[in-house]
């Protein structure tokens, strides 16, 4: 398919080809000086005290999980309104996902009221994912962490560069996760990060990343450099340098990128206002500054979803949709409690996610809503 206006598009120039030719050419493929680099950077634009860069962030939500020692009989809070791989990594240690419902129709986000109601003895810990790089109201799920001695894991696949309070998304809970997927704010075609600011857990995160095998330095210092012990059950979780040469070069292009989206979704909401008003574009005046990774509308109730995505497509436009809710896969039929997620369900019923990418014109963002328009006359 050959889309006229694509959901989302990478902005890779010339920055990018070179840096991996550097690497190609230095013939150090792996776990070297520019995932250092790399590494090094992300922590200074992050304020994040510790950063690991891995393979991807579903590998670095399994990690948080494991590094914060969840497993089974814990259960963890999460919202179904999100990327399987936020729910997955719970299962992956052995440890029970708990859906809480999202906040309403103009707030995506998982609700600290929904979480509360969803505490049991067992609760060890909530994942919040800010969904679209919105914040997640991090001082009352932090209150809540607080009185109850629950930790929490930021999924902020979709909010690098987003900030709450002046401080970075991912850097509010005990551990971050980042996505660098292709189709996230900046790229590397598979990759992640984690931030933490506690070193215990830092240490524990990289012993996880490669086999639990312990660290040169601790080689060094014990006198034999060229053999290694393996404490625990480790994973290979790393990133490359090719990947991290990409990294590098997306971050220096990542607040401008964010200033772009938040310049478009701004226009989507006048257009929308303007021309299809009974649409809702959520997070209209959301604290924080959003990295607007992609932008939900909510339909009318008695607008028939497919119909418009598919009179989207034949002029052009591609669409998806945030998401299937975890809570109705088969995989996680016999899982969970039984979810009461009314809020949720409503919204993956009636959301459609339309094109969003730095290089969008302003003329697209138009395009778009009329298509939007003429599909409503049309049906109605
Ligand atoms: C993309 C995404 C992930 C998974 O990221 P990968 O790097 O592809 O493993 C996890 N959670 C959310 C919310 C995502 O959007």
């Amino acid at each position: 398919m050959n889309w006229q206006i694509p959901l989302s598009d990478i902005d890779f120039g010339p920055e990018e080809s070179a840096a991996v030719q550097a690497v190609l050419t230095s013939r150090w493929l792996t776990m070297g000086a520019v995932t250092q680099e790399f590494e090094q950077a992300f922590a200074a634009f992050t304020g994040a005290k510790y950063t690991l860069a891995v393979s991807n962030a579903t590998a670095a939500l399994h990690m948080a999980c494991l590094a914060l020692g969840l497993g089974p009989g814990d259960e963890v809070i999460v919202p179904s309104l999100t990327f399987v791989a936020t729910a997955n990594a719970v299962r992956y240690v052995g440890a029970t996902p708990v859906f809480a419902d999202v906040n309403n129709y103009h707030d995506f986000n998982i609700s600290p009221q929904a979480v509360e109601s969803c505490l049991t003895h067992r609760t060890r810990a909530i994942i919040v994912v800010h969904y679209a790089g919105y914040p997640v109201d991090m001082p009352a799920i932090l209150e809540i962490a607080r009185k109850h001695n629950l930790k929490i894991i930021e999924d902020n696949a979709h909010g690098v560069g987003a900030t709450l309070d002046g401080r970075q998304l991912g850097t509010w809970g005990e551990i971050g996760c980042f996505s660098f997927f292709s189709n996230k704010n900046m790229t590397t075609g598979e990759g992640g990060m984690l931030t933490t600011d506690n070193e215990t857990l830092f240490e524990k995160l990289r012993a996880l990343r490669s086999h639990g095998m312990t660290s040169l330095t601790w080689d060094r210092h014990k006198g034999h450099a060229w053999s290694y012990d393996v404490t625990e059950l480790g994973y290979n979780y790393r990133i490359d340098e090719i990947r991290a040469a990409l990294g590098l070069e997306q971050l220096k292009k990542l607040e401008r990128n964010n200033a772009r989206r938040r310049q478009l979704t701004e226009l989507y909401r006048a257009a929308i206002h303007e021309f299809a008003p009974e649409v809702i574009i959520p997070f209209s005046n959301h604290p924080g500054t959003p990295s607007c990774h992609i932008l939900p509308a909510l339909l009318p109730p008695n607008w028939e979803r497919l119909a418009v995505m598919e009179g989207l497509k034949t002029q052009g436009i591609q669409t998806s949709i945030h998401y299937p809710p975890i809570h109705t896969f088969s995989a996680y039929q016999n899982l969970s409690r039984k979810a009461d997620l009314p809020v949720t369900e409503e919204i993956a019923s009636r959301e459609i996610t339309l094109p969003l990418y730095p290089a969008m014109k302003d003329e697209d963002v138009v395009s778009v809503v009329m298509a939007i328009q003429s599909i409503m006359v049309r049906t109605l």
